[in-house]
């Protein structure tokens, strides 16, 4: 097909682009379902072989977009288990957090009520609003979050406590300031 001229030609082409567009990228996607291993070892083949290439081009993009390299970068960690995708790790702690953290607050109601709504270290009387939760075995040292092992603290005492058990905490010179 003949077009009159370089713009016309280009405009057919985005309409066929648009027109097929779901199309095409079906059948891309089959193609790289079915050509998977094929398609990584040829990736790795044109890195490995054109890696000053690819240095360039990524100077060049960091160049021509300031700040959009740093806000990459910012999105990824060192951490003991290598580098990894910071909101790929977010995503996971929150997961994590969300099994681990679910607490019952009625029974912890109820707990409180038993304990006199008293802080059980400095021993502040306590209301609904001033009650903090508190792990006795934290968290970190594989404390659940069964009532048993929930106690309610005022907030200063949960604050100074923050993640040590009650033999630490206790054990600590705060009480005697
Ligand atoms: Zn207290």
């Amino acid at each position: 097909m003949a077009y009159k001229n370089h713009e016309q030609g280009l405009a057919y082409g985005r309409k066929y682009y648009q027109d097929h567009r779901e199309h095409k990228l079906a059948v891309e996607k089959i193609y790289a379902e079915k050509h998977e291993e094929e398609m990584r070892a040829y990736r790795q083949q044109w890195n490995a072989d054109n890696c000053e290439r690819r240095a360039v081009t990524c100077k060049e993009w960091e160049v021509k977009h300031p700040g959009h390299a740093a806000m990459r970068c910012s999105k990824w960690r060192r951490t003991p288990s290598g580098i990894t995708y910071v909101r790929r790790a977010a995503r996971k702690r929150r997961a994590e957090r969300r099994t681990r953290c679910f607490l019952d607050m009625k029974a912890f109601d109820a707990k409180c009520e038993q304990l006199g709504w008293r802080c059980q270290i400095c021993g502040k009387e306590l209301t609904r609003e001033t009650a903090t939760v508190d792990h006795i075995v934290p968290c970190k040292y594989g404390g659940t979050n069964e009532i048993d092992n929930l106690q309610p603290l005022c907030m200063k005492c949960n604050c100074k406590k923050g993640a040590k058990s009650m033999k630490e905490m206790l054990g600590s010179a705060f009480l005697f300031e």
